[in-house]
């Protein structure tokens, strides 16, 4: 099915059409695939424009006048300006095209942290970060003498707001905390967080690597300072991913890195920096990967994210209550909101066996700690499988989930 012909209501059974490797059969059965929270799969739309730019369109951008150069220019910045559209920024301008969401937030530490943390500030971090939202922190705190205060979470995996609000003071240089956790699901309610970090004049950085290819994301309403995630989790390339930045910051910041188109003038005595976006965007871009996210961004765009969300959210509330009368299973992460993660521990088995196990009857889900130990300690568990949603999930699918889970405890002896 063609995406503009998506009705109010999503039908996972035709989007599905539009994913060629859903086909795939994995040992014999189909694929389900279930791990969407590491990456999500493209659709055909998606990999026809990057054969079209490859073999049509291909040229480096910004720094020709000839005709290719001229068409790779424009398509990078449409693109550029369909994530515009996806997070209803001001200005295309605040969007600068990056590797992921781990470089777009580097690029914070090295943009606005290295310029404006100093010996005994403070940076406020939650306690069911991603690794990519705690080390840049922690490597400018060990850097600049300045303090890591964590934000911490109860038995559902819900943040503690009032303890945040007495972790903010004086000393808070940076607040940076994520939309939604991937390893619990839990959606963090980052508008509160935002408004009272503003009330000090504290900028907030927001990790959407997992909030963005499943909510409507709106930086303005949100009032977030920064916004960050991955082109792979949104149906695009991996290589891409993008920083939001308000303006004003931005344009107070550091470069991140220094080279070729990020500046104006350059000799040796002095550097001119190039305006916004551009003074982020050293070197030559990923461009084939920025075009190909701005071609899945219209995709989810015409599906709509709100119908995304509400498709999702029945899936995960439908898989939530099959696996609740399967014995011995404890899901981790039970809050109220939740978004498209089922992380799962199974008693008697090892995550990494119940995933090896799924994989024998095609169904794909991920064991570890999904790059955030920390979750894993508050909860005293050394890994979880994580089954992870996305739009084009049936509850088809879902059933095969748990009939798997049943074998696995069968094939371990427990009943
Ligand atoms: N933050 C969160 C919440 C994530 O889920 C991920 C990816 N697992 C990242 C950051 C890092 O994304 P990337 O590896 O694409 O940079």
């Amino acid at each position: 099915m063609s995406a503009s012909e998506a009705g109010a209501r999503l039908d996972p059974a035709r989007v599905r059409a539009d994913f060629p490797i859903l086909d795939l059969q994995v040992n014999g059965k189909p694929l389900v695939y279930l791990d969407n929270a590491a990456s999500a799969q493209m659709p055909q739309r998606v990999i026809d424009r990057i054969v079209r730019y490859q073999t049509r369109e291909h040229s480096n951008i910004h720094r020709a006048v000839h005709y290719l150069s001229e068409t790779a220019t424009a398509e990078y910045e449409a693109a550029r300006r369909s994530i515009q559209r996806l997070l209803n920024a001001a200005s295309d301008r605040e969007i600068i095209f990056t590797s992921g969401t781990t470089d777009a937030i580097n690029l914070v530490m090295h943009g606005y942290g290295r310029k404006f943390v100093g010996e005994g500030d403070e940076i406020v971090v939650s306690a069911i970060e991603h690794h990519a939202n705690i080390v840049p922190w922690q490597m400018l705190c060990e850097e600049r003498g300045a303090r890591l205060r964590v934000i911490p979470v109860n038995d559902a995996g819900e943040l503690d707001f009032s303890a945040y609000r007495e972790l903010l003071g004086p000393r808070t240089k940076l607040v940076a905390i994520t939309h939604v956790s991937n390893a619990l699901g839990t959606v963090v309610p980052v508008a509160d967080y935002i408004a009272e970090a503003h009330r000090l004049g504290v900028p907030v950085l927001v990790d959407g690597a997992q909030a963005a290819p499943h909510l409507q994301v709106d930086v303005q309403a949100l009032g977030c300072d920064f916004y960050a995630f991955s082109g792979h989790k949104m149906c695009g390339p991996t290589g891409i991913g993008v920083l939001y930045g308000r303006a004003e910051w931005l344009e107070r910041m550091q470069p991140f890195k220094g080279g070729g188109d990020m500046i104006l003038s350059v000799t040796f005595e002095k550097t001119t920096y190039n305006g916004l976006p551009f003074k982020f965007e050293a070197g030559t871009p990923p461009i084939m990967p920025a075009i190909a996210l701005g071609e899945a961004v219209d995709y989810l765009l015409e599906l709509g994210l709100a119908n995304i969300a509400r498709c999702e959210h029945e899936l995960l509330a439908y898989a939530t209550e099959e696996v609740a009368r399967i014995p011995g299973l404890r899901v981790i992460g039970t809050a109220e909101r939740k978004a498209a993660v089922l992380s799962m521990v199974m008693e008697g088995i090892h995550p990494h066996d119940l995933g090896t196990l799924l994989n024998e009857d095609g169904v794909a889900v991920r064991a570890g700690h999904h790059c955030a130990q920390p979750v894993m300690a508050r909860y005293g568990i050394p890994a979880t499988a994580r089954a992870s949603f996305a739009f084009y999930n049936t509850p088809g699918e879902v059933d095969t989930l748990v009939a798997s889970l049943l074998r696995a405890r069968k094939v371990f002896g427990l009943s």
